[in-house]
């Protein structure tokens, strides 16, 4: 584990400059143009997730709007990627969207999530991804509050929350 974690952080350096030759391609590759820190195959993505998870985090998929237990979550804490526990929202970022999906108005930091053009379903939207591992989190709008103005509309399934210090 740890030599290969060693080496996808030094592709994942290398791969961070090649990042801008990706930029204004094809949106939404089914391949990531960026070397992750945290790879498994598909089948060992399926032990460690549950289906759910997975076809959320692998798949893309979305989870049934008001369907997850941290839309309603209001507690002090950390919301960590489900797929790989790199912490991505704070609570102090949370807010009620009234859309169904936990929202944030920011991640933690910059570092900790990727955004990339998805031009599914028929809509040009930006997609949210875990910077470590690369699994689907959701979307961001440009429709949030102060002080960011935008939207992370998460999947509850892609999040793991630690309440304690947020
Ligand atoms: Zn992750």
């Amino acid at each position: 584990m740890m030599n290969r974690r060693t080496t996808w952080m030094g592709l994942a350096a290398a791969a961070t400059g090649l990042r801008g030759l990706f930029a204004g391609g094809p949106a939404h590759a089914a391949q990531p143009a960026v070397a992750r820190e945290v790879v498994h195959t598909e089948a060992e993505w399926k032990k460690l997730l549950t289906p759910a998870q997975f076809d959320v985090l692998r798949k893309a998929g979305t989870e049934r709007p008001f369907s997850s237990p941290l839309d309603k979550e209001k507690r002090a804490g950390q919301f960590s990627c489900a797929g790989c526990a790199l912490p991505l929202f704070s609570s102090k970022a949370k807010f009620d969207s009234g859309t169904g999906w936990p929202s944030f108005y920011e991640p933690v930091s910059r570092a900790a999530v990727d955004e990339e053009t998805d031009r599914t379903l028929g809509m040009k939207r930006t997609e949210v991804l875990c910077h470590r591992c690369g699994g689907h989190l959701g979307h961001v709008f440009d429709d949030g509050p102060k002080p960011t103005g935008l939207r992370y509309c998460m999947n509850g399934l892609a999040l793991a929350f630690t309440p304690g210090a947020a």
